[in-house]
């Protein structure tokens, strides 16, 4: 029995981590294990990286919070500078993802109730889809094990099977405010909308006048290889939400959305206490100085090669172990055959993280900094992993054969 006071919200490894550096985290004993977990994609700059320290200490040393009642010029520079670098042209600051899909939701839905239109408020969504945990992202990502027991369903959602877009058609109707999905599914299980297929959504879109809402919370700020993954399809949203790699550790998020479409969201319309307190902003100032350097995405798309060469070559080589490497820059995941889980915990056996996610994969989501040897390092220990889960399957096989023979 657990001795804390704290929620069993959460199965955790026994694991303590005292310090990080760089891809690596060091435990209370002393091990090294190297991270491609990184928070579940939000240490996007690794542990420690030495300009984000420097960003925060020399903000705690000047001003934490003043709340959103008085100017924060470290707010609007982060803010035009993600509009100077995407769709966007405004942006509301939140603490998490899930708080950047809710800004998205009510943006859309309060764009259509300022045309005269307040009967369309309704949202597709895709299955498989994780929005995140607030009552109504949980009804956007209409997942029944997260949903179950905590009362109606938030109204307003309706979801299509993934990669059906017939199914995605035949829901429009004449209630329907916006599609809502991400470019990648990551917890669904890594799986990339193919670029045709999102251009497919855009013109559906703007046959049907509807907003296109990207959420980007995991594959967003460089994970992809660019700057956003939907830039790999030539189309972009009318309202994004973004989070986890934007702060780097610090916890922080943003909706994204053209004028066009947040012009509704007036003073009074939509609040936070914290969102874009100066601390956060300092850091998401400074996560953005690093990725839009010359040449720091083109290193993503080089060491993500390096990355999805490694892991198909596992696949190939491990077929009773996983049957496929799949992903998109530094979001990668791997199909298991072995339930997931015991393939995680091999790879952690190895001193490697990484995450589970649905549809039976393991992602790998390093850090964007991660070097060449650290990601030579974790194809290294992953193939370890698989070599003992093969060779005990076969062991068990063989153990089965022979009693069978009896
Ligand atoms: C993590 C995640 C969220 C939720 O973010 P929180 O910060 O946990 O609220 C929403 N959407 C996607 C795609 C995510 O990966």
């Amino acid at each position: 029995m657990s001795t804390t006071a704290l929620y069993q919200t959460f199965s955790r490894l026994p694991l303590t981590f005292e310090r990080g550096e760089g891809s690596w985290l060091l435990t209370d004993k002393g091990e090294r294990y190297l991270d491609f977990a990184a928070g579940i994609a939000v240490n996007s700059l690794g542990h420690a990286h030495p300009h984000l320290v420097a960003a925060l200490t020399e903000q705690a040393g000047k001003l934490w919070h003043v709340s959103n009642l008085y100017e924060i010029p470290e707010q609007s520079r982060l803010a035009d500078r993600l509009a100077a670098n995407t769709f966007a042209d405004r942006v509301f600051f939140t603490n998490s993802g899930a708080e950047a899909l809710e800004c998205a939701i009510k943006t859309a839905r309060r764009h259509f109730f300022a045309k005269g239109q307040p009967n369309r408020y309704r949202i597709v969504t895709i299955q498989g889809a994780f929005h995140g945990r607030t009552l109504a992202t949980i009804a956007a990502g209409g997942q029944e094990k997260y949903l179950e027991g905590f009362g109606p369903k938030v109204e307003g959602f309706d979801q299509v099977p993934y990669g059906d877009l017939d199914a995605l058609k035949a829901v429009i109707g004449a209630d329907t405010a916006a599609i809502l999905l991400e470019p990648v599914q990551g917890e669904g299980g890594v799986r990339a909308f193919p670029p045709k297929i999102l251009k497919e959504i855009r013109a559906l879109c703007d046959a049907h006048d509807l907003l296109l809402i990207f959420d980007e919370v995991q594959t967003g700020v460089g994970r992809t290889g660019k700057l956003f993954a939907h830039e790999w399809s030539g189309i972009a949203p009318d309202i994004m939400a973004v989070a986890k790699g934007i702060g780097g550790g610090f916890p922080m998020g943003a909706c994204l959305a053209t004028a066009a479409a947040s012009d509704a969201m007036v003073p009074g319309t939509h609040g936070t206490t914290f969102g874009g307190n100066p601390l956060a902003m300092a850091v998401g100032n400074a996560v953005l100085d690093i990725v839009l350097e010359e040449g720091f995405l083109d290193e993503v798309n080089r060491k993500a090669l390096l990355l999805k060469q490694g892991l198909a070559e596992i696949a190939d080589s491990f077929p009773g172990v996983v049957s496929e490497a799949r992903g998109v820059g530094l979001l990668m995941g791997l199909k298991c055959v072995l339930p997931n889980n015991v393939v995680k915990d091999a790879i952690a056996g190895e001193k490697l993280l990484c995450v589970p996610a649905g549809d039976n994969v393991v992602r790998l989501l390093p850090p964007l900094t991660a070097t060449d040897e650290d990601i030579r390092e974790a194809i290294a220990r992953i193939r370890t992993a698989c070599e003992k889960l093969q060779t005990e399957a076969q062991n068990e096989a063989k153990g089965a054969r022979a009693k069978g023979a009896v």
